[in-house]
């Protein structure tokens, strides 16, 4: 019986090895997906089955992907689009302080995101990346 388990378990990692696996994109889409068909226990529309249908499809699909390069570059521009709202999440409190006490710029240069006190008036504001200067008012 334990050799048979440990058989599973090995078959199971050949299959991962060089797949993408499960990665921060991946759970957040099948989280997505369980939370819709949750609601679709009481709304029970075609659409959203569908639709959570095809989120678990897609979730299964980028776990078994080989292209692992490729999925790499897909969960780093979801978290890049995903990174200003990740605070509220964890902590509302602190993300609603820091909105209300700073202002936050883009570096006009290299897109670089900036954080300046707010109600100083009008800011000189040096990248901290590529060292541009620009004014700001804060
Ligand atoms: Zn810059």
């Amino acid at each position: 019986m334990a050799d048979e388990d440990k058989k599973k378990k090995r078959s199971l990692s050949d299959w991962m090895s060089g797949r993408n696996g499960a990665d921060a994109l991946g759970i957040c889409v099948f989280v997505v997906a369980v939370i819709l068909i949750i609601i679709n226990v009481f709304v029970r529309t075609f659409i959203l089955s569908g639709f959570s249908l095809l989120l678990m499809i897609y979730v299964c699909w980028r776990m078994a992907s080989r292209d692992v390069e490729a999925r790499e570059v897909e969960n780093v521009v979801f978290l890049d689009f995903v990174s200003p709202i990740v605070p509220w999440f964890r902590h509302p409190g602190t993300a609603a302080k820091e909105l209300k006490e700073y202002k936050h710029l883009q570096c006009p240069d290299c897109g670089q995101r900036v954080r300046v006190p707010r109600k100083k008036g009008k800011l000189r504001v040096t990248c901290p990346k590529c060292g541009t200067k620009f004014e700001a008012k804060s």
